[in-house]
């Protein structure tokens, strides 16, 4: 009789939970749509502004440009927090081949990477998995343009892919400061920069993480970071090769 009121209890607690952080995904969903059409409408007259008075004064047009740079990631963070809100409607019954996807992210991403002067290694076993083709792109991507973005030029990002009993491990290494211990714990809460004015430098808002997790989640997988082997961090993602959440 005891266990069944404190199983009901922690049930009754669980729901409350979830619907709570239903509503806050609700509120960050309705928030960003309300936000998209303003931003829209002032990109479009400032980008015209801009075609209309190519002559005007340098000042003018440095003012112009400052705007249409920040009104850029206001439309960046805003998309980011619509498809947070989104997912769940996301289908995940994609086939996905996981090594020509691994080569495709590196491939997209290799003109930032000699920018940033960071090689880029890959190890792909061919296994594949199911679940949502556009998600798990976006989850890797992600991890691997952070890889070279809080790297040091000189460095190397690591990507590996490979199979584990009925799990697909998709790993990425990178050489660079590292992620302080005490920050470990809370690098994939939205929001969260370990320091928050070299990420802004690099246009971060603290949400790329917070996607990967939400996406590793949906696909009934996990993510987590570790020190790497003698420097910078290892991301590591465990994804069910079968999705039974679909
Ligand atoms: P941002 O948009 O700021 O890059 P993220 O959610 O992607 O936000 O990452 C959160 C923070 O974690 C970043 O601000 C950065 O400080 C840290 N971080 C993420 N990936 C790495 C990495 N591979 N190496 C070192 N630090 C990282």
């Amino acid at each position: 009789q005891e266990f069944r009121q404190l199983s009901h209890a922690v049930n009754g607690m669980l729901d409350r939970l979830a619907h709570s952080f239903d509503l806050q995904r609700q509120f960050a969903g309705n928030a960003a749509h309300e936000l998209r059409t303003p931003l829209a409408l002032m990109q479009t007259k400032l980008e015209l502004f801009c075609e209309e008075h190519a002559d005007a004064d340098a000042e003018t047009m440095q003012m112009a440009a400052f705007q249409m740079e920040q009104l850029d990631r206001l439309s960046a963070l805003v998309r980011t927090l619509l498809s947070m809100s989104n997912l769940q409607s996301v289908s995940r019954t994609d086939e996905i081949p996981l090594a020509p996807l691994a080569e495709e992210i590196l491939t997209d991403l290799a003109p930032f990477a000699q920018e940033k002067q960071v090689t880029l290694r890959q190890n792909c076993e061919e296994v594949s998995m199911v679940g949502s083709d556009a998600l798990i792109y976006r989850l890797l991507f992600n991890l691997i343009e952070n890889a070279i973005k809080y790297n040091k030029p000189g460095g190397t990002v690591f990507v590996s892919v490979k199979q584990a009993d009925e799990n697909v491990i998709l790993e990425v290494a990178a050489t660079g400061s590292g992620i302080p211990e005490d920050c470990m714990e809370h690098i994939f809460e939205p929001f969260f920069r370990v320091d928050k004015s070299r990420s802004r430098q690099m246009g971060g808002v603290g949400l790329g993480l917070a996607l990967v997790h939400e996406i590793a989640v949906l696909h009934g997988g996990s993510v987590r970071a570790e020190p790497g082997n003698k420097v910078g961090t290892v991301f590591i993602v465990t994804l069910p090769a079968e999705d039974d959440h679909c």
